[in-house]
């Protein structure tokens, strides 16, 4: 019988390590889990096996607007004096520019619903890949620029599992001098959830629907599967 070799042996780095249960980070400061119907109908439709990828990016994007909406709905405004066709009038503007940081590449289809909501955001992209077998996530692509003038960046990715990722881009982002930063995700795991909030308690964390666990490979619980393949199509 031939052995298998350590580099073929399934990674499952979550095997064994304790998380924390779904009660535990259910009032966590900063934290806002979405209670939208609208949401929670397209979610269900999106965790569906047998939904197919159009339809899957098309779910992303659509619940990428929804979340956009809530996550945006405390942003500073200032005065901007216009004319309408008639008079005068003091309108008001979003005070500073908007960024959006989709991790790539499964928070592609999310941002693009962010910016459906707000165009002129810039889009900033930062490659990070998870090693299956440690969860160490690297950077592989960073097009963030050096000159910052924005109110807010959302960095955006579908799945907040391990959360190895997430506390690197915020941590990346950080270094640029945003005063404000936002992590915006579709599905959450407790063990995640828990561990982005502790490493960045300064940051909001905005969420669809929090599940119950990780398995021993690091994936959600009940979950959608990889969020990457099903937009993508690339089983
Ligand atoms: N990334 C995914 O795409 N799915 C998971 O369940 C966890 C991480």
């Amino acid at each position: 019988m031939s052995e298998t070799r350590e580099s073929e042996r399934p990674a499952l780095p979550m095997k064994g390590v304790p998380q924390p249960a779904r009660d535990e980070v259910l009032d966590l400061p900063r934290v806002h889990i979405s209670t939208h119907p609208v949401i929670r109908h397209k979610m269900t439709a999106l965790r569906d096996k047998n939904t197919p990828p159009p339809a899957f990016y098309r779910l992303v994007k659509e619940i990428g607007a929804l979340l956009a909406y809530e996550a945006t709905a405390t942003l500073h405004l200032e005065d901007q004096q216009i004319e309408t066709p008639l008079q005068p009038m003091t309108g008001q503007r979003l005070a500073g520019g908007i960024g959006i940081t989709p991790i790539l590449r499964a928070g592609l289809g999310l941002a693009e619903g962010f910016r459906e909501v707000i165009s002129e955001a810039q889009v900033w992209h930062l490659g990070l890949r998870r090693d299956e077998r440690t969860l160490q996530a690297e950077e592989y692509y960073n097009r963030l620029p050096h000159q910052v003038n924005l109110q807010v960046a959302y960095a955006v990715d579908p799945m907040l599992a391990t959360g190895g990722s997430a506390i690197d881009a915020i941590t990346i982002l950080k270094k640029r001098g945003i005063p404000r930063l936002s992590y915006v995700c579709i599905l959450a795991a407790p063990y995640g959830l828990l561990k982005l909030s502790q490493a960045h308690p300064d940051i909001d964390i905005y969420i669809a629907e929090l599940d119950e666990s990780l398995n021993d490979r690091g994936y959600i619980l009940p979950g959608l599967g990889d969020a990457g393949d099903r937009q993508f199509g690339t089983f």
